[in-house]
């Protein structure tokens, strides 16, 4: 059984239930579901019951990794969201959700003010806790907001050192500019024909 899942009794005692869980990426992502940036997450806050209803309200943080968008060394990032999630007795309604359109893709708008369900004697977060990391999940990684990237032409990380590529660059425009200074009256366009 996942640590992502609670006896609604817990909830139901004087003051809620006290949620400390660090989870893996595989303990929350869906069967079937593929793989995401996510590593790890931290699930931080309080179940407790209202009513019929279940509520928890605390803090997801997530942590990401992937390859640095510029030099494709492992990026981290974290990212933490405020959550309160109200969950109604279910099952939940056949269609009237619209939680995941058929790419699976959710839609953070409607999201957000969404009625979540639970059914029986527990409740599992995981799937909720799942979708808040895929939501939050950041569009860019850096392994550095200074990244210098790649060359281009060789593919020499340039946070480890320049490459030849960029000294010669640089060698061949200060060689023409020398020429230049030498015989003014060169037609400029001169290689190009
Ligand atoms: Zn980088
Ligand atoms: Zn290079």
């Amino acid at each position: 059984m996942s640590r992502l899942v609670f006896p609604v009794a817990l909830a139901a005692q004087s003051g809620g239930h006290r949620v400390d869980v660090e989870a893996s990426e595989r303990d929350v992502r869906p069967q079937g579901v593929n793989e995401s940036a996510l590593r790890s997450v931290h699930v931080s806050g309080t179940l407790s019951a209202m009513d019929q209803d279940l509520m928890f309200r605390g803090t997801i943080e997530g942590d990401y990794e992937q390859p640095c968008d510029r030099c494709l060394e492992a990026a981290r990032k974290s990212v933490e969201q405020e959550v309160v999630w109200i969950f109604n007795p279910g099952p939940e309604p056949a269609q009237t959700q619209t939680a995941g359109d058929e790419d699976g893709e959710f839609d953070a708008d409607l999201d957000s003010e969404r009625v979540r369900y639970f059914e029986g004697d527990t409740i599992d977060l995981g799937p909720h806790v799942w979708e808040e990391t895929v939501l939050a999940a950041p569009v860019k990684f850096y392994c550095r907001e200074s990244c210098r990237g790649l060359c281009p032409t060789c593919g020499t990380n340039l946070n480890e050192g320049a490459c030849k590529c960029a000294r010669e660059e640089d060698v061949n425009h200060s060689g023409l500019a020398a020429l230049k200074d030498l015989f003014p009256n060169l037609p400029s366009e001169a290689k190009e024909e």
